[in-house]
């Protein structure tokens, strides 16, 4: 059994929206649906998955703004972020707003998460990991016998989530990543919030920003 992923690049800002499936019984849920829900739409039936959740990495606008409305259509629950982005959550219409982007409904997630909780999908297990830095709330989900991680703005390849925002905070990011993401394991692959995928042992070697070198360990 394994953990399937295909990205779903929505809003202007291209962030990767992944569809999440097990291709032994065809279940699974949609991460970070920012925006673009026809475009979503349109993967979940091309694919021929039936929507058991929605999964929230943090609250940020192109990240979860059309969470409610996808879960709503698919009578299915969101899980995540963690609460710390309640404020962010609670702020999404009036960003939306500002930043013109299209008008989604506001909703509560069903579930926040900690650190170390585990999220039930189409018969497999994902491993939670709280991730702050970013944003105060920003959670990881991880499938370990799949080798894969969503990771969303914590880390890039070659990169590091921005810090400049409410609440963000750069050392709390540079330690998410280097003692909650970096020991379980170098082969995982991760799908960023944005750009191309990478592993932790790629970045380890050569992150300007989290590598080895770059913090002196
Ligand atoms: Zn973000
Ligand atoms: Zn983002």
């Amino acid at each position: 059994m394994s953990l399937k992923a295909a990205i779903i690049p929505v809003t202007p800002l291209e962030q990767n929206c992944c569809l999440l499936w097990n291709d032994e019984n065809m279940l699974g849920a949609v991460t970070d649906p920012g925006g673009d829900i026809e475009k979503i739409e349109d993967a979940i039936s091309q694919m021929g998955v039936k929507l058991e959740k929605v999964l929230l990495t943090h609250g940020h606008l192109d990240h979860a703004s059309a969470a409610g409305e996808l879960a709503k259509k698919h009578g299915v629950q969101i899980e995540g972020p963690h609460r710390d982005d309640q404020f962010l959550i609670d702020d999404l219409p009036e960003q939306g707003a500002k930043y013109g982007m299209p008008s989604y409904d506001a909703f509560l997630p069903d579930r926040w998460l900690e650190d170390e909780d585990t999220v039930e999908l189409a018969g497999l297990t994902l491993r939670v990991r709280h991730c702050p830095g970013h944003t105060p709330g920003h959670v990881v989900f991880i499938h370990e016998p799949s080798k894969l991680a969503i990771v969303g703005d914590v880390i890039f390849q070659g990169s590091i989530g921005r810090t400049d925002f409410p609440r963000g905070n750069h050392e709390q990011l540079i330690s998410s990543i280097r003692e909650r993401l970096f020991p379980l394991g170098g082969e995982i692959a991760f799908v960023p919030g944005h750009g191309p995928m990478s592993t932790f042992e790629f970045e380890k070697k050569s992150n300007p920003f989290c590598s080895d070198m770059a913090v002196g360990a």
